[in-house]
């Protein structure tokens, strides 16, 4: 196995990065790109023996960097966006290349994203305060005190923007981390690696594990010295994250899918209704957060569905590096037959397919929409995670409610309204984690993120992620 393989001219490290040094595994799992199905390289393989070295060095590093000043560690995680900062480009041609999403959305929202997530929760740290108060002459003093070292596992739909926004926080509370990207999208955190070294991050602070899920994974979810597991991904795989850490009572945060709404009401703007439905392709539709069943009041539907036909006849589909497409390639070919088999069921089922239907060329598939379903089937119940929307109609708001509530998760919903009342009665009553009212994938860092029922446990960003990667101290002193 090559050390390191060059993608898109940049340099990969191909090994892990456990204590300051580059260790490869004897065995290799190969990286294929979704563009062409071309073999990337192969990258090493971890299983327990790796976590528990990870692991290791996170605790070994924890007391230093818990201890180090509030300032200076903000100072390095600056230090870390600088070089981001400086290699967006090559952050971004590399994650194209491994996870197929949209290059120009890499280069210019996601990567500087990445960079402004090490900037935010630098700053945020040195403004949380120490609360004080009394209590029959005695004062409360509350502290957040780091943790300990942090598992952090994440999917490949968003790899480097997801692991940052669980990185940085964790990092900056003084906790030391294990990040243990997706097997399908594995490059960019070994840059990260690159770059946090770089930027005077100390040895063992930082450490990156590669390899499946299934054979490193329990291995670091069921460690005794690890304080935090933060996992991204599918509800499966949370279940078995949630099972291995009941062992140490290990605190979890989970961000897992979504079965989210778009609920457009005849008194919408309608123009800027169908723009939100036809956004739901974006990233090939592999976004948790994807409005991907589109809930329209009957008496506007037959004219919805036109213009929506009309916009999303003029997406492109196409190789992520260019700068026109605005819809590439989905993941994996495993992934692609999930979506067929799903899109097939619906079919076979009743569902008529208003637009796609069918997989394209190579790892597309075509965008989707299908009308005809049943609130009860699969195709509105579970997550297809493919540019798959289904479109139902309601006659009123309590039969929107209603179907927008009726699946097991509560990750998101979006909803279409000119009524300014309408849209404050009607976000009330939804199970949903964030709301967006004629608007989409508008998030600040400041606020609350997480999913009820099946989308997820616990809540990360701003403060939240402070509550989730500290452990809370009040220590009463007497007069
Ligand atoms: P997945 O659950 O298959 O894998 C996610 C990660 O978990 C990978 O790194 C994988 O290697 C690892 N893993 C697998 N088995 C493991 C085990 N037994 N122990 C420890 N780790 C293990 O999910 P995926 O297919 O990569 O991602 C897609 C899912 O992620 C979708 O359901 C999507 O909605 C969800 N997602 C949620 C959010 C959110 O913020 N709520 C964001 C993005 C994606």
């Amino acid at each position: 196995m090559a050390d390191k393989i060059v993608v898109g001219g940049v340099s990969v490290d191909t090994r892990h990065w456990i204590g300051g040094e580059r260790v490869a595994s004897d065995e290799t799992f190969t990286d294929a790109s979704p563009i062409d199905g071309s073999v990337i390289g192969e990258i090493s393989r971890g299983g327990p023996a790796e976590a528990r070295a990870a692991v290791a060095a996170a605790r070994d590093a924890f007391p230093s960097w818990a201890a180090t000043p509030r300032a200076e560690r903000a100072r390095i995680l600056h230090a870390i966006a600088d070089g981001v900062e400086k290699r967006i480009e090559e952050l971004a041609i590399v994650e194209t290349t491994d996870n197929g999403a949209l290059l120009r959305s890499h280069r210019r929202g996601v990567m500087p994203r990445v960079a402004h997530n090490f900037r935010f929760f630098a700053d945020w740290l040195l403004k949380l305060g120490h609360e004080d108060f009394e209590t029959r002459g005695h004062n409360n003093h509350v502290s957040w005190d780091p943790a300990g070292p942090c598992v952090l596992i994440t999917p490949w739909n968003a790899p480097l923007m997801l692991a940052t926004w669980k990185v940085a926080p964790a990092l900056a509370a003084g906790n030391t981390v294990v990040l243990k990207p997706a097997e399908w999208s594995p490059l960019t955190a070994s840059l990260l690696a690159d770059i946090a070294a770089e930027a005077g991050l100390p040895a063992g602070v930082l450490n990156v594990v590669q390899g499946y899920g299934s054979e490193i994974g329990d291995a670091l979810t069921s460690h005794p010295d690890v304080r935090r597991i933060s996992f991204t991904g599918s509800v499966p795989t949370a279940r078995r994250i949630a099972a291995s850490a009941a062992a140490n009572l290990t605190p979890l945060s989970l961000e897992l899918g979504g079965k989210s709404p778009l609920l457009v009401f005849a008194d919408a703007d309608l123009d800027l209704a169908v723009e939100l439905a036809v956004e739901q392709y974006d990233n090939a539709g592999q976004v948790c957060l994807a409005a991907t069943r589109i809930l329209v009041e009957e008496s506007i539907a037959t004219e919805f569905t036109r213009r929506f036909e009309e916009k999303a006849a003029a997406l492109t589909q196409g190789d992520p590096r260019d700068e026109a497409t605005d819809i590439g390639p989905n993941i994996h070919p495993r992934q692609l037959q999930k979506i067929d088999g799903f899109v097939r069921r619906a079919i076979e089922g009743g569902a008529r397919a208003v637009i796609g239907g069918h997989p394209g060329d190579g790892q597309y598939y075509a965008p989707t929409l299908l009308t005809e379903v049943a609130q009860d089937s699969e195709i509105v119940q579970e997550e297809v995670f493919g540019p798959v929307l289904t479109l139902q109609t309601f006659a009123d708001e309590d039969e929107a409610v209603r179907l927008a509530n009726d699946t097991r998760f509560g990750l998101a919903a979006t909803v279409a309204t000119g009524d300014p009342e309408r849209a404050e009665r009607v976000t009330a009553q939804l199970v949903a984690g964030t709301v967006w009212v004629n608007c989409f994938f508008v998030r600040d860092l400041q606020a609350p993120f997480g999913g009820s029922r099946h989308s997820g446990v616990g809540r990360e960003g701003g403060t939240w992620s402070f509550d989730f990667y500290c452990d809370l101290k009040n220590t009463v002193t007497a007069p």
